[in-house]
């Protein structure tokens, strides 16, 4: 039997205060998540960059930068998947955190049994996007409208050759949007999870920023189209190579 993909995920945590740091830390570990904490977002960044962790837990309100612009550079340089914890009951900075490309969040104070379904959710959504494919075949690149995206790569490329950077929660939703053209995707089906909250924004939120980065008018939208009550609909012919 090969391990629990979910037990041997590294954690990474950002987060200032020593207390709830290590509160957080012995609640992943009574769960079996390895979990390690880091004090400041440069040394989230650096440590990142040379772990590739599975997800990254981290505060918003930092000593030496914004958790928000943490999470932007994050998906700039070693995308991962993000859950936001904040202490700020703010809502536009929950919003503005989704549309950076975090995969969910938490408001201070949580119960620890909380967290760790979240952060096991998360990744366990990640896994399924991974296993879907088979692992000893090469994914292979994906073409539509002159774009080519390669989902092992999280590479996507406009059709006249420029890189566009993709947090890796929208090139998971592009992966599956790619996999299944031309059919109509649930919330659930897009997420990967079964009772999607219906005022659960975050899909939305990263359905529009990913028109954003297909060139695709949020206005009157005709690559990813809104079946409304329904879901989601990628209009483009896929072909793959
Ligand atoms: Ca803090």
């Amino acid at each position: 039997m090969s391990p629990n993909p979910i037990m041997s995920a590294q954690v990474l945590v950002l987060e200032d205060e020593p207390e709830v740091a290590r509160l957080i830390c012995a609640s992943l570990a009574d769960y079996g998540l390895q979990a390690e904490t880091v004090p400041t977002g440069r040394e989230l960044l650096k440590r990142a960059q040379r772990s590739a962790p599975d997800l990254c837990l981290i505060d918003l309100g930092l000593p030496d930068m914004d958790g928000l612009q943490v999470l932007k550079e994050l998906q700039e340089h070693a995308p991962c998947a993000v859950m936001i914890l904040t202490g700020r009951n703010d809502v536009s900075d929950r919003v503005l955190g989704l549309e950076l490309g975090a995969d969910d969040y938490l408001v201070k104070p949580f119960e620890p049994r909380e967290l760790v379904a979240r952060a096991r959710s998360i990744l366990r959504r990640y896994q399924r996007g991974a296993s879907d494919a088979p692992v000893t075949v090469s994914p292979g690149v994906a073409h539509f409208n002159g774009w080519t995206f390669d989902p092992g790569r999280h590479h996507l490329l406009t059709p006249a050759g420029e890189e566009v950077g993709l947090s890796a929660a929208e090139a998971a939703l592009l992966h599956t949007l790619l996999r299944r053209p031309n059919r109509i995707l649930t919330r659930e089906q897009l997420l990967g999870e079964r009772d999607v909250d219906p005022f659960d924004r975050s899909i939305d939120v990263r359905i529009s920023r990913l028109r954003r980065k297909l060139d695709d008018d949020p206005q009157n939208p005709r690559l990813i189209k809104t079946v409304y009550g329904a879901g989601y609909l990628f209009t483009a012919g896929v072909t793959w190579g």
